[in-house]
């Protein structure tokens, strides 16, 4: 018999666990969209979505999703036709450069893999190549989700410097924020993309995105964007409290608020301090099932692994048939092998945002215990090895 009743627990990497206090802010009705309360609460976002990423330029606010966001991005920074380089070390990498093919852009992807990160050395190669200045962007995910390769953005950002071109540097931050260290102005970052289902523990239909006065300059040089993605209005809160371009997004500013009232209360090195001594317990757990079985984390180097998500090979089904496992028997949702093949070798534990201690040994512990109900072949002592690690926080 199952022993799922209860909470059930979601470990995916997004949408991600949902505060108590995000759902409660939800939970009323429509508000007045002309005027008062949801007028004010917008205002308290913005400065906090900057402290969110660290930075003083302008955020805007989108009723859409992480793949809003990407044409939300390439919108506003450059026309059709234009060379733009993609970065890419996964599915999410390689998906923003589909959209940007589609998008009418000249797309060169310089590919990593699966289990490598973004080298700066030949991105700088790359750019220093480049010496008329055709490419007008450079894309990275600064976590790709489908690897959980974790790419060094300050150093990709001395890279193009090194190489003196002047490209403007777009990061997707869609699974990091909230989660792993990002600091776009002391990194150089020009554009920031994200959305609210991950590390900002809210809902999906938020996209968000966050520009530097580089990127305003160059926005200023297009001849057209598209109306909907034009983050002209949407930067400029006079215009965007009235009209949003269409209705607000009423519940989900209400949701975004209670989030960042849990992530000031908290405070962003506590932040990352919690999710890296989280993950560590992960990686030491994968570790030890690793010393008698098949199962290893997708990425060797801890350095170049995020502290968002985490995927893990297993080997033949095994991935599918302990995220079945996990979900009947015990109400643990895992994360599929996106984007790798066969994907069902593979799974991913998502730990963004609302995660603690006893949430993470909770999956742990249900793992164990699939991988031992499935009689896949795994070492001994993972739940030891994650509480020693648990043990040892600060
Ligand atoms: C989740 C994710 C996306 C896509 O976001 P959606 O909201 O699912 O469209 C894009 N990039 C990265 C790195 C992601 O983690």
């Amino acid at each position: 018999m199952p022993v799922a009743n209860g909470r059930s627990y979601l470990a995916i990497p997004g949408p991600s666990v949902t505060p108590e206090a995000v759902i409660r802010a939800m939970s009323r009705a429509s508000p007045n969209i002309y005027t008062g309360e949801l007028h004010e609460i917008t205002d308290t976002i913005i400065p906090d979505l900057k402290y969110v990423a660290g930075t003083n330029g302008d955020v805007g606010i989108y009723i859409t999703n992480g793949h809003g966001m990407w044409e939300a991005a390439l919108a506003n920074s450059v026309s059709r036709g234009d060379k733009v380089l993609v970065l890419a070390c996964g599915r999410f990498g390689i998906g923003w450069s589909a959209a940007a093919q589609t998008l009418g852009l000249d797309v060169q992807i310089e590919d990593f893999g699966q289990e490598s990160v973004v080298d700066p050395e030949r991105t700088r190669e790359i750019l220093a190549a480049d010496k008329e200045g055709a490419i007008k962007a450079v894309l990275i995910c600064h976590v790709d989700t489908s690897t959980s390769a974790k790419s060094d953005v300050a150093a990709i950002r001395r890279a193009i410097d090194a190489a003196g071109h002047d490209a403007l540097f777009l990061v997707d931050c869609i699974a990091s924020l909230g989660c792993d260290r990002f600091e776009m102005d002391n990194w150089g970052v020009d554009i920031m993309i994200s959305a609210s289902q991950k590390g900002l523990m809210a809902p999906a239909g938020v996209g968000l995105i966050w520009l530097n006065d580089k990127a305003k300059a160059a926005r200023a040089r297009l001849n057209d964007v598209s109306p909907y993605w034009d983050w002209a209005l949407r930067i400029n809160p006079a215009e965007f409290y009235q009209y949003f371009d269409g209705t607000a997004p009423t519940h989900h500013l209400y949701a975004l608020r209670a989030a960042l009232d849990l992530i000031k209360a908290e405070g962003m090195e506590a932040i990352w301090d919690r999710h890296e001594t989280l993950v560590r317990a992960i990686w030491a757990a994968v570790d030890a099932w690793g010393q008698g079985g098949a199962m290893k984390l997708n990425m060797k180097n801890p350095s170049e692994r995020s502290h968002a998500v985490t995927s893990i090979y297993l080997g033949g089904e095994d991935g599918d048939r302990l995220r079945d496992w996990c979900e009947t028997m015990c109400g643990v949702t895992l994360g599929i092998g996106l984007g790798r093949t066969p994907p069902s070798a593979y799974f991913r534990i998502g730990h963004m945002g609302h995660v603690n201690a006893h949430g993470i040994l909770g999956v742990l512990g249900v793992i164990d215990a699939g991988l031992k109900a499935l009689s896949i072949p795994h070492g001994d002592g993972a739940l030891a090895a994650a509480a020693t690690v648990i043990s040892k926080a600060r």
